[in-house]
């Protein structure tokens, strides 16, 4: 298991061995948690108990692949890893997570909040609704991302802000100051966007990843065939990989092995999403906060965990309507 996070520095990651960074990895129901991790978890619910003093804004926490490309930290996440239904991963995973300032998560107790929901911007797929995502090939998933007014696919997260912990912020908030955030997550694994490499532990990392991400470097077009055929690497992705109209008309429709430039980047997998963080310089350069959603409202008696996913949207675009004064 790997750890990302979107902040605008060199991203870090962590052992999955070491207990004081991971225990804090998965707040949701876990049959695999330590007693320390039980009692940990038993804890943040009495941190993060209701109380008026919470700020609650709508954040866009992170976009995808196929719309935004790689982030600021050359990592790249797939649109289907939203969609993962599994439980513990895609979108769903920020429900019930923490808030942070600065991805300060490996102390619970540095917790500034909740996330009580969160939202997929899903892509309208339109005739091909019958489908899944993952199922469709990338001739038709172009045909999708290129719909007149299509969604961008991004995830949108409700934060819950306690302002007496954090009382810069919430000032912030309530004066209307744009505020960055930043999401933390766990991959299972992640490939190169060059070699198509693939990775479960930071030392399995190819050296474009290791050293070079965020490089162009120049390659034969066939190592980029390769990984299209192995489905390492989708035609849809192409344009952030091959910046060039000329190399990526010779990956897709060449025979010849004429060198092209390719950026390297992180292809992540397996999203749990464990937190999200108000951060002074976000990585994914659209994940400002949207809008305030409510200063006071009472959640004090709505368990969040009793809801189905449609609930909770109408519950989201009711407090929206709320903002927008509809
Ligand atoms: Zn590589």
């Amino acid at each position: 298991m790997i750890t990302k996070t979107a902040e605008y520095q060199v991203p870090y990651v962590i052992c999955p061995t070491d207990v004081n960074n991971s225990s804090n990895a998965n707040f949701g129901n876990n049959s695999s948690w330590t007693p320390d991790t039980k009692k940990l978890a038993s804890e943040l619910s009495k941190i993060t108990k209701y109380d008026p003093d919470y700020r609650f804004i709508r954040v866009r926490a992170i976009g995808n692949l196929e719309v935004d490309g790689d982030n600021a930290n050359c990592d790249a996440f797939p649109y289907s890893e939203f969609i993962d239904e599994r439980d513990g991963y895609g979108y769903k995973s920020f429900i019930g997570k923490n808030a942070f300032r600065e991805h300060q998560s490996d102390d619970i107790n540095n917790s500034i909040g909740y996330l009580p929901e969160a939202y997929l911007n899903a892509f309208d797929l339109r005739q091909y609704a019958e489908r899944n995502w993952s199922a469709l090939d990338s001739k038709e998933r172009i045909d999708i991302l290129n719909f007149d007014n299509q969604k961008d696919g991004s995830i949108e997260v409700l934060m819950a802000i306690d302002a007496s912990r954090e009382p810069v912020i919430a000032r912030k908030i309530d004066k209307g100051e744009p505020l960055g955030v930043s999401m933390g997550t766990n991959i299972t694994h992640s490939t190169c966007s060059v070699c198509g490499n693939t990775a479960y532990f930071e030392p399995e990392y190819c050296n474009h990843i290791a050293y070079g991400k965020g490089a162009t470097i120049a390659v034969q077009a066939n190592q980029i065939r390769d990984n299209l055929n192995k489905g390492l690497m989708r035609e849809e992705w192409l344009p952030f990989v091959l910046t060039r109209v000329a190399d990526r008309k010779e990956v897709v429709n060449g025979s010849r092995n004429k060198i092209v430039l390719a950026r390297t980047f992180e292809i992540n997998y397996g999203c749990s999403f464990f937190e999200l963080s108000a951060v002074a310089n976000p990585a994914y350069t659209r994940g400002y906060q949207l809008e305030k959603v409510a200063s006071r409202m009472d959640y004090s008696n709505i368990n969040w965990s009793n809801y189905s996913n449609d609930q909770l949207t109408e519950i989201y675009n009711f407090i929206n309507g709320v903002v927008n004064g509809r």
